[in-house]
């Protein structure tokens, strides 16, 4: 099998071997390259102890000297060079607690999780295979290198990466791997909330974010996301939906474009269902205020998994106002959704609403896709007239109101909010001289205050 690197990868491999080292590219980028798919980054893991890898090199970063990673950095672009080495158990960060160096490749490539990221590379050598990788690829099996359960008791984390890489290539987890994963799931409460993160969020952005099913069934899903596992098991009674919450959810994950905030809105949008689940006399299932509730749900979920402020700000919007169904669909109304919802959860909430739709039943589909499509358009109608949707598009601003002798203070974004409110109302009052002189005849002037 012969792989093309890219020259900086093969003169890092080149150099290393003028100096008298083995070095091979390895890991993901082995395994992308013999599937077709463009690698992300190249590493390369060589015999060179990390002082040496400098040495032969002009320009490096220790980026993790004592775990033997040296970026090599060639004309702006870093590549990491790490030592062969056999791992010790893997503690919360990103490297195992303690590691030893070693002259064997295949050493190196034992400590890896996957037969399928074990395999080396290099123009020489071709393919180092030693772990049936590219048998395990040629079948699209996710298979642990050597005892599933030796290497999830050593790191639990590779427990999600089994099912993050089964979406990531549709592939399906080998019998034995699996069965260790039932078992062993409940470890994974000693990973920390930044690398389940990561995983979690490859895998909802993957192709097949159905592997929820499986995060789920192997119990990761009790651990990591419980909430999940309540709305797997949450049944909902109602004409429009076909299937328990959960997999409402899931359904909804693979009709949604595959982006971060999107995939998160989307598995999390009915969160709050099974604690608002109420039943009518005829059985029927209703779920008032879950959009609300879920949007506190997600902020608390988002937060204990550690995602950043503005991925947290922005799902819970969007969760918030998932349900929200403006009627009739006029300018006018659409521009008062715009203002309850808030501006910035526009245009996700159309793939978001659309997603939510092909997720439930066949009933009245059409229809409902339908309003989504008339809501677009008068959105995007009201974005070509750039009519005033929000107060930075306001005709008048805080300092024109300071300098027609208002104090500064509360009472400031309250005359404003009023004047946005009649704009929203009639886009044509957006004038200056308009709002200024309703100001001074006082329409906009509280019982409580004088100015
Ligand atoms: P991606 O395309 O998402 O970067 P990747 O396979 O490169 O996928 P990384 O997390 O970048 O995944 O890890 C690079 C390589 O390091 C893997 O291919 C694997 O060989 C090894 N590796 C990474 N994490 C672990 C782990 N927790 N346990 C064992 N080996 C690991
Ligand atoms: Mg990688």
């Amino acid at each position: 099998m012969k792989i093309r690197l890219p020259e900086k990868v093969s003169a890092i491999i080149r150099e290393l071997k003028n100096a008298g080292y083995d070095a091979y590219a390895v890991g993901g980028c082995v395994r992308d390259s013999v599937l077709g798919r463009t690698p992300q980054d190249w590493d390369i893991t060589t015999s060179a102890r990390p002082q040496q890898v400098k040495e032969v090199f002009g320009h490096t970063i220790d980026t993790g000297i004592q775990h033997g990673t040296v970026t090599v950095m060639l004309e702006h672009e870093g590549f990491e060079v790490t030592t062969y080495r056999i791992d010790g158990e893997y503690e919360d960060a990103r490297h195992p607690k303690n590691v030893e160096f070693t002259s064997e490749l295949r050493e190196d490539l034992k400590r890896r999780d996957f037969t399928i990221n074990a395999m080396a590379y290099n123009d020489e050598a071709g393919l180092v295979d030693a772990f049936d990788g590219l048998e395990d690829i040629r079948r699209g099996v996710i298979r642990c290198v050597g005892n599933p359960e030796d290497r999830f008791t050593e790191d639990a984390l590779r427990m999600l990466r089994a099912v993050r890489f089964a979406a990531q290539l549709g592939f399906g987890i080998e019998e034995n791997t699996r069965k260790a994963i039932v078992k062993l799931a409940p470890n994974l409460k000693r990973i920390s909330a930044e690398r389940i993160q990561a995983e979690l969020v490859k895998l909802l952005v993957s192709p097949h974010p159905e592997e929820m099913l499986a995060v789920y069934d192997t119990g990761i899903a009790d651990v990591i996301l419980p909430e999940f596992s309540r709305m797997m098991e949450c049944q909902q009674n109602h004409p429009h939906h076909r299937g328990t919450v959960g997999e409402h959810t899931v359904w909804s994950l693979q009709a949604v474009p595959p982006v971060k905030a999107l995939r998160l809105a989307m598995l999390l949008h009915d969160v709050a269902k099974p604690l608002c689940r109420t039943e009518d006399s005829r059985g029927i299932h209703h779920f008032h205020g879950h959009p609300v509730k879920g949007a506190e749900m997600s902020r608390q979920i988002l937060r204990r998994l550690k995602f950043d402020n503005d991925t947290i700000r922005r799902v819970c919007l969007l969760v918030k106002c998932h349900d929200d169904r403006p009627y009739p669909l006029t300018e006018k109304v659409v521009r008062r959704a715009i203002l309850r919802n808030g501006e910035e959860a526009y245009p996700d909430l159309f793939e978001v609403s659309r997603a939510d739709i092909l997720g439930q039943s066949d009933y009245m589909k059409k229809e409902k896709l339908k309003y989504v499509d008339e809501y677009r358009r008068i959105y995007e109608e009201i974005c070509r007239k750039r009519q005033c949707l929000s107060l930075k598009d306001l005709a008048v601003t805080g300092s024109d109101l300071i300098s027609a002798g208002m104090k500064p203070g509360r009472e400031i974004g309250d005359v404003l909010q009023k004047m946005l409110n009649d704009v929203i109302e009639d886009p044509e009052a957006n004038r200056k001289d308009i709002l200024m002189e309703r100001f001074g005849q006082g329409r906009y002037r509280q019982t409580d205050c004088t100015y």
